[in-house]
């Protein structure tokens, strides 16, 4: 400690391993000098000085792989910057496949590289051979080569973004803990720490795995749990050339990379091991935990054969160190919704050091703008549900994701691990009947069903899985006959008091100035226009709105109506989900079946679409909206929780005489695709407006109430056409499948790529959405004149593209 630490900064970052110093840099870039960064004990001393210092730049999104790709070029100049040696070496990376299924998932991450010009090629067993002379490549199928991919030395790229820091102005302090988290409030005002209290006006968590602690101190939910890390250091090898790229073999859960004539051989096994369940120990400061040999050597023995160097080298290092994971493999980032001023950046899942450079420069972006700069719904700190902060669920969940970052990213993929924390009340019901269950913010839905004498179980691929025939009968069932889903996961929020009307104006972009009884369709936006959320508001009352979306965005909506509702409104919001199942009742015969289940006025006059009624189904009251997400005549059935297994019981026992089909989720999706149904996340993002994404009739621009984006909207609809426009696609071909990101042509020329994907059973062909972009505006006639194709896994396939929904164009059958 040669400085006193002073008693107020702009910002304080906590910790000072690669991320902290990251965003230390990349504030002084910005113009922010007056940043402090305190390491309890020494820089990279947590997780960083240990990482293996690959950089890859291809990862599972668009954005993730952008954040990626400017990692790769920061590095590359910041030892002529800082002065400061990185070890940085652009060798590229060779990813192998031992199996076709893997083939075809490296040439789909190839295909989705191309939409932005990352180099990327489809290599053969022999030219793998040239790269790697010593890899047996005789049961090897083919791989990817990224030219431009790199490997670092993490300690040394550190200490020379910290000097970059410094050279900005950032004072860093090393042997200074923060013992709290200084609040006011909702907000955070400054760290205390053993040499004394500094105020700040942003507080920012890069504590890797101390992180959890950090937040949850404050109340920030911060999901991550360390996990045990391995990789092994060879003596020299006289046969290693210095120019090696690192080779990736997925199947072997192997990674290899040349260190100065050794070679490092780390591990993504399954079945990895969680560390610090009781907390990291305090004095952990360049620690290494105990040699696990038995659990690493399935690895080592697939890599003696992959590798027989390996034979008869000597192990030099048995390395062992923690690295934080979260429940879904992605880091977490971004301003937390529980305290203003405090933001997240931990949890990076074995990936911080290429990740660092992209989540430093846009998590201070998000800082000095108070917006993020881009999409990063991925990795936002506000998809996590509070209960996943739980320590027995994350030890659980992290002791299977370690592994899946080099398993199949099969289409689908479902976790095994920590399940069954959130059911709904018909879960044992939709179970009898043979549902599948998947998870999405910790809730079990069900995917699909399987008929009687059927296991139901996934069985992956990235052809046709073993439901899609089930999937079809379910789709088929909502388009002509009549279908059963529950929506219980919905997130509902009531939104209460005097000045509810006056808070939803602003903040929805529709007008929901209407009768009670009314649903609207909105989004939310934020200043620049871009779609914050996608949800329906019910008047319920004139003071008492319900708002009912998606159940991965609860926390994000929630966030978004406590920021932008002031405190002096008299409007009250609660958290209603729980209190609610959900039975969406869809398809040309739901009007007839729920006639048999109530005598509510169930006619197009009696109960018009996009309006709300209480309606009586047994000894129920229930909100009945006449509602779709499928494209499809149907009511959403919104019960008291109590009583809705009853109300599932009698809609069953009514369906019988309708061949009524129970469905899952996969099929919602479907169903919403084939009508162009845009999803949140997917299609639509805080970086897309409704102009482009085809939603500007769900507009109200000259409502009383001004809405938030409003101004930006038509400063856009004055510029003329948009020159980025979403389009809705169906393949030609009926057997090739779209998943999303595969990058879409127009006359052999990359104009975009997919958002979402599935299969249109009553299309009959693989369907998508996606933005597409044309300068000038895309016109009717630009898209009508042809010329599409879609690349799958490399290979590209003619398609048909519109900018009106191929189902159902005219919304006919929803309207009857
Ligand atoms: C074996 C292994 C190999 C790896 N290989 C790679 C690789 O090849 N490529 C790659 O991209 N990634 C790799 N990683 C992952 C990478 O090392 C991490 O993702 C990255 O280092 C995380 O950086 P961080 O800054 O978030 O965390 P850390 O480096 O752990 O930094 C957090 C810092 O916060 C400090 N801190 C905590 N609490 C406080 C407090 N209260 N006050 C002050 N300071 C505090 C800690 O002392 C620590 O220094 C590997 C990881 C392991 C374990």
């Amino acid at each position: 400690m040669n400085k006193e630490l002073p008693r107020q900064a702009r910002v304080v970052i906590i910790g000072g391993g690669v991320v902290g110093c990251s965003i230390a840099y990349h504030l002084t870039k910005l113009g922010w000098t007056d940043v402090v960064l305190l390491e309890r004990k020494q820089l990279t001393c947590g997780t960083t000085w240990h990482a293996a210092g690959l950089v890859g730049q291809l990862r599972a999104t668009m954005n993730l792989t952008r954040l990626a790709q400017y990692t790769t070029g920061l590095y590359e100049n910041l030892e002529a910057e800082t002065g400061l040696a990185t070890g940085f070496m652009q060798r590229g990376s060779i990813g192998l496949a031992l199996h076709a299924e893997r083939m075809e998932e490296l040439k789909r991450g190839a295909s989705m590289a191309k939409t932005f010009g990352l180099e990327v090629e489809i290599v053969g067993p022999n030219e793998i051979k040239r790269y790697w002379p010593l890899v047996n490549t005789d049961d090897v199928v083919g791989g990817v080569f990224l030219p431009k991919d790199g490997q670092c030395n993490p300690t040394d790229t550190t200490q020379a973004l910290a000097r970059g820091a410094r050279m900005g102005g950032a004072q860093i302090f090393e042997n200074v803990k923060v013992t709290r988290v200084l609040t006011k409030g909702r907000r955070a005002v400054g760290v205390a720490t053993e040499q004394g209290d500094i105020a700040a006006e942003y507080v920012v968590n890069c504590g890797g795995m101390w992180g959890r602690e950090i937040g949850h101190t404050v109340g920030v939910n911060t999901p991550l749990h360390a996990c045990e890390h391995f990789y092994i250091v060879t003596e020299p090898i006289a046969e290693l050339s210095r120019d090696l790229p690192v080779m990736r073999v997925p199947d072997e859960c192997a990674y290899y990379k040349e260190d100065a004539g050794k070679l490092l051989l780390g591990a993504f096994e399954p079945g990895s091991k969680p560390w610090g369940m009781d907390g990291i120990p305090e004095d952990f400061c360049f620690d290494e935990l105990p040699e696990d040999v038995e659990h690493f050597a399935p690895v080592l023995e697939a890599a003696m054969k992959r590798l027989p160097v390996l034979e008869t080298a000597g192990i030099r290092t048995f390395f062992n160190g923690p690295e934080s994971f979260t429940p879904d493999n992605a880091y977490l980032l971004g301003a937390a919704p529980e305290l203003e001023n405090f933001f997240v950046a931990c949890g990076f899942n074995s990936i911080g050091i290429q990740s660092a450079g992209g989540a430093g420069k846009v998590l201070s972006e998000w800082i000095v703008e108070g917006h993020p700069p881009m999409d990063l719904w991925d990795v936002d700190v506000r998809r996590m549900m509070p209960f996943q902060g739980n320590r027995q669920y994350l030890r659980e969940r992290v002791s299977e994701t370690l592994g899946l970052l080099y398993d199949m990213h099969w289409p689908y993929r479902q976790y095994e691990t920590a399940r069954g924390a959130r059911k709904s009340i018909l879960h044992d019901r939709l179970a009898a009947r043979g549902a599948c269950f998947g998870t999405v913010a910790g809730w079990e839905r069900a995917n699909w069903f399987a008929p009687d004498g059927v296991e139901p179980k996934y069985e992956y691929s990235y052809g046709r899985q073993n439901w899609f025939d089930y999937a079809k009968a379910e789709h088929m069932a909502v388009r002509g006959n009549v279908g059963l889903f529950d929506m219980s996961s919905f997130a509902k929020f009531l939104v209460q008091g005097r000045d509810a009307e006056a808070a939803l104006q602003a903040i929805c972009a529709n007008d929901v100035g209407v009768a009670p009884g009314r649903v609207v369709y909105t989004q939310w936006l934020n200043e620049r226009g871009g779609i914050e959320a996608d949800l329906t508001v019910t008047r319920l009352a004139e003071d008492r709105y319900q708002v009912t979306t998606a159940a991965a965005a609860a926390v994000r909506d929630m966030d978004w109506l406590r920021r932008h509702i002031s405190d002096d409104a008299h409007v009250f919001v609660t958290d209603i989900t729980s209190g609610q199942a959900v039975l969406p009742v869809m398809g040309p015969n739901s009007r007839a079946l729920l006639q048999k289940v109530t005598d509510a006025d169930l006619s197009l006059e009696g109960f018009p679409f996009a309006t709300a009624q209480e309606i009586e189904i047994g000894y129920a009251k229930v909100l009945a909206q006449r509602i779709t997400y499928v494209g499809e005549l149907g009511w959403e059935l919104y019960i008291p929780t109590e009583f809705a297994p009853d109300v599932f019981d009698r809609i069953v026992a009514a369906g019988e005489a309708f061949d009524l089909k129970l469905c899952g989720l996969h099929v919602l999706d479907s169903c919403r695709i084939e009508k162009a149904f845009r999803h949140f996340g997917h299609d639509i993002t805080d970086e897309d407006t409704p102009i482009e994404a085809g939603l500007a009739f769900a507009c109200a621009f000259d409502k009383a109430v001004p809405f938030i984006g409003r101004d930006a909207l038509l400063r856009q609809k004055e510029a003329g056409l948009p020159a980025k426009r979403m389009l809705q696609f169906k393949l030609e071909d009926p057997a090739p499948l779209l998943y999303h990101n595969e990058p879409v042509y127009k006359d052999g020329v990359i104009v975009g790529y997919t958002s979402s994907g599935n299969y249109g059973h009553f299309l009959g062909g693989a369907i998508g959405m996606g933005y597409v972009r044309c300068e000038g505006g895309v016109t009717q006639d630009w898209v009508a004149s042809g010329g599409w194709e879609i690349e799958v896994a490399n290979e590209r396939i003619p398609a048909s593209a519109s900018l009106r929904p191929m189902y159902d164009p005219r919304a006919q059958r929803v309207k009857v």
